[in-house]
């Protein structure tokens, strides 16, 4: 529920222009309107999604990291960090132009619907409200506190262990290794903290995407506002601040503390109730502004009402594309050889060693073997290993010593070099390029 105003911050200030709206009564004179609640449901419907899909993502391979094998598992894909690292780095950049560059756009929108933080702290408040109560009496009672304890210590736990399976393997959910009983341990004390003590704190205080976030905004990113012209129907009933978990006041006419706002539209829903009862509608209103004069009007009312939004859109949806480019380029069998200069291989007389790093991921459900052969350079011959073997949906990262003999045909300097993975049919899987560096010295 969005609308749009012009910017006017480079026009001559203007008389507050007259409400068209009527008056509103100050006594409730009807019942909640249709839009009562609207924000808080709809918000309360995606957070239940996001908890729902947090819990089941690494169970169906929507995300997790296979420690073992060295694998990020995406969207039910296996991606290599030896072969794939490149669309794992597209893929990050993409989540880091979406959250911090789109804030831009829409503001602290991720933190107010999405991020389980909010979710966590909305939940533990409302725990801590039903079970222990509102009156003195009520929080002091043993039974109450115990029984708010012990459900803030068990949904601790559960969420310890749903972090700790985003790096487990199948196999090991049932017989967790130590390492995952330690991440448990601390993560499980860490939300325990969170919940009894930080909560909300933590996103206006101590968040620091939240403070980056607020460092993107601008005048025209999407906010939630009380508009001057309607001002003289707010009826000061203070419902707005009272729903406000991050201490903004919408009515403050200096706007100060609006970049901590998380776009929740609680204080509209909240207005809404009051006002609705009173013949009237929420005063409080969630905006872009628009652009500047001649910008296209359908633009400004998505947000994109000038050139950096629009070039922060165009840039996203070219990373997203190429993304979706690589994956589509992937084949079964992929590989990558990275030459190794930290590394030196046993000292021979009469020869050049060079250690390489051979990445090779098998994308099909069956074992890949292959026989490494090399070329490209007078008596180059692969030293070890001969053959390769690939479990499937893996990949391995394979030590390669490459030999070279000196002769007057192997001149001294950097070369380019080939070495093919060939299958048992003969065929050759890949065929891939690298330096080998010969130096004046080793051929004397
Ligand atoms: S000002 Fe309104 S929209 Fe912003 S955080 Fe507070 S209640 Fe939510
Ligand atoms: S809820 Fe609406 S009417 Fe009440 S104080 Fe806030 S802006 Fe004014």
């Amino acid at each position: 529920m969005t609308s749009t105003t012009p910017d006017t911050r480079s026009a001559p200030p203007k008389a507050p222009e007259q409400s068209k709206r009527p008056a509103v009564s100050l006594r409730p004179t009807k019942g909640p309107s249709k839009r009562s609640n609207l924000f808080r449901h709809r918000r309360r419907g995606v957070q239940i999604l996001i908890a729902a899909l947090l819990i089941a993502a690494p169970f169906i391979d929507l995300l997790r990291f296979d420690l073992v094998d060295g694998v990020l598992v995406l969207f039910g894909m296996r991606l290599g960090l030896g072969t794939d690292l490149w669309v794992v780095y597209a893929i990050v950049l993409l989540g880091l132009l979406w959250i911090f560059g789109g804030a831009l756009i829409h503001g602290r929108f991720w933190c107010g619907w999405i991020c389980p933080q909010t979710l966590m702290s909305e939940w533990a408040t409302l725990l801590e409200t039903k079970v222990r109560g509102k009156s003195p009496k009520k929080r002091k009672h043993k039974g109450r506190i115990a029984l708010y304890a012990g459900t803030i210590l068990l949904a601790s736990a559960a969420i310890g262990a749903s972090t700790v399976t985003y790096f487990l393997t199948p196999a090991q959910r049932l017989a967790p290794p130590l390492p995952a009983w330690i991440g448990f341990g601390v993560m499980t004390g860490l939300v325990l903290a969170n919940l009894f003590f930080l909560r909300h704190n933590f996103c206006l205080r101590a968040c620091p995407y939240g403070v980056l976030l607020q460092l993107v905004q601008d005048p025209k990113t999407l906010k939630v506002e009380l508009d001057e012209s309607e001002r003289e129907l707010c009826i000061s009933c203070k419902a707005c601040e009272r729903a406000c978990f991050m201490d903004v006041n919408v009515r403050d006419p200096d706007r100060r503390f609006e970049n901590a706002c998380l776009i929740c539209g609680l204080c509209i829903d909240a207005c809404e109730n009051v006002l609705s009862r009173r013949g009237g509608e929420s005063i409080i209103h969630l905006r872009f502004k628009q652009g500047t004069k001649g910008w296209p009007r359908w633009l400004g009312k998505i947000g994109i009402s000038d050139f950096r939004r629009l070039g922060l859109v165009v840039v996203t949806l070219a990373v997203a594309g190429t993304i979706g480019l690589m994956l589509a380029a992937r084949t079964d069998i992929d590989a990558t050889l990275t030459a190794r200069f930290d590394e030196h291989a046993a000292r021979e007389p009469g020869r050049t060693e060079r250690v390489y790093r051979l990445a090779v991921t098998n994308r099909t459900q069956e074992p890949a073997r292959f026989t490494l052969e090399a070329g490209g350079l007078e008596g180059i011959r692969v030293k070890e290993p001969a053959d390769v073997e690939i479990a499937p949906e893996s990949e391995a990262r394979i030590r390669v010593v490459l030999a070279v003999p000196h002769s007057d045909a192997v001149k001294p300097g950097a070369h380019t070099i080939v070495v093919r993975l060939v299958g048992p049919d003969k065929t050759v899987a890949k065929e891939l390029t690298a330096r080998f560096f010969v130096s004046a010295e080793k051929q004397r």
